[in-house]
């Protein structure tokens, strides 16, 4: 029986949130629309097989199509990224990270990433994430002045602390990450090298961010963000590395891999090893230049000073809003952001002085300079009049309006 007719109230959810894709304005920088035929293969009928294990070496009968899906999406993302070793079957980031992590540290061992929040991410070592709980972690953190990362600083941290895994890599960082940089601080401190390049993997397969593959040990990255697949994750390494990775993926922390978001993961690998997809990141990064650009003119202060990536992180002190009163009000006129902290933040993390906005989402809709001058004077006049129900309302249709003009699915 068809969902619609069977499950009326799931029917309902699915299409409230088509609609609300549709229809609002997504600058959250770690989103993005990927294609139908992405979605097609992450929907199929591949999801009902049990595959546990590796191509030809699996624990189950009947795997001689998976099998297939799975050698085609390894050797697309080799050829993306020029990786020796691809292990595709993690089932999202922090898996991913937990099982490099596992391949490279024991219990109790020091790991050194990113503080939170300065960017990092939960699964750097945060304290209420297993990275934090089983593992001794220490942070380093971006500088007070230019907000961004200073190496000789991460080194006599390195140095002191003696950590067996250095992590690279960030959630909330406008910055281009210097992974050869990084690579010097390990070998000085005789540690591995982990690189979670999640929100910057499309700007590393289209050859405008420095690849970590020949630095890194380990690279790990989600593929839902810049690369635009699937909500999924995997795993890179080098050839010495690979047996232990792929044991700690399964049968490590994982049971059966998913094999429909293998064969979306394969999908997307094809999709951004197209030339399109090189153009396509370059929007993204233009598009974010043009926020940098049109937030300065409007008298905004920006994190880092600005951006060389696909997000940026505005803070608002300075209009004397909430990063949470702003995420708020945007969002009744349809523009959706998160609040995010910035470095040395005076506010409480539910709070924050900022928000965070990435452009992956609306550059795939097709918006460009020009729709993104309007959106941030949209962004601006309600940051400027918050209580104003009229302007609200008044930026709110012509959100919708614009969203009409560059349909996501609906075309
Ligand atoms: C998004 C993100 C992750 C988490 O991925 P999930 O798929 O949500 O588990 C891990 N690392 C970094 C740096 C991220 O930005």
């Amino acid at each position: 029986m068809e969902l619609k007719n069977f499950d009326p109230e799931i029917t309902d959810a699915i299409q409230g949130e088509a609609g609300r894709e549709e229809n609002t304005l997504n600058l959250i920088a770690s989103e993005n629309y990927p294609s139908k035929a992405v979605l097609a293969a992450q929907g199929s009928l591949l999801q009902n097989k049990y595959a546990e294990g590796y191509p030809h070496r699996r624990y189950y009968g009947g795997c001689e199509f998976v099998d297939k899906v799975e050698e085609i999406a390894v050797d697309r993302a080799k050829k993306l990224f020029g990786s020796d070793h691809v292990n595709v079957q993690p089932l999202s980031g922090v898996p991913a990270n937990m099982a490099t992590f596992f391949s490279l540290a024991n219990f109790g061992d020091t790991i050194m990433g990113l503080a939170l929040p300065h960017g990092g991410h939960l699964s750097h070592g945060y304290s209420v994430s297993f990275s934090g709980k089983w593992f001794k972690s220490v942070n380093y953190q971006v500088e007070r002045d230019t907000e961004t990362l200073n190496y000789s600083n991460i080194l006599k941290l390195a140095e002191a602390e003696k950590p067996k895994i250095i992590i690279c890599g960030a959630s909330a960082y406008s910055r281009k990450i210097q992974f050869d940089k990084f690579r010097e601080i390990a070998d000085k401190v005789g540690a591995y090298l982990v690189t979670d390049m999640a929100h910057i993997a499309g700007i590393v397969a289209a050859g405008l961010h420095q690849s970590p593959i020949p630095y890194a040990d380990v690279v790990t990255t989600t593929t839902h963000k810049s690369l635009r697949g699937p909500r999924s994750a995997m795993i890179m390494c080098k050839s010495k590395w690979a047996e232990n990775i792929d044991k700690w993926v399964f049968p490590g922390i994982h049971g059966g891999p998913h094999m429909h978001t293998i064969a979306a993961k394969a999908v997307c690998f094809k999709e951004a090893l197209e030339p399109e997809f090189k153009g396509y990141i370059n929007q993204v990064l233009l598009n974010a230049k043009t926020f940098e650009n049109e937030f300065k003119k409007l008298g905004y202060r920006l994190v880092a000073d600005g951006t060389d990536t696909h997000l940026l992180l505005v803070d608002l002190r300075s209009k004397k809003i909430t990063g949470r009163d702003a995420e708020d009000v945007l969002t009744k006129a349809s523009i959706i952001v998160n609040r995010n902290t910035i470095p040395y933040d005076p506010e409480k993390p539910l709070i924050t002085s900022g928000i965070r906005i990435g452009t992956p989402a609306a550059t795939t809709r097709g918006m460009k300079e020009p729709e993104i001058k309007k959106i941030c004077n949209w962004i601006d006049k309600i940051l400027t009049n918050p209580g104003d129900e009229n302007t609200i309302k008044k930026v709110g249709t012509e959100v919708k309006e614009l969203c009409k003009s560059f349909p996501v699915y609906n075309k």
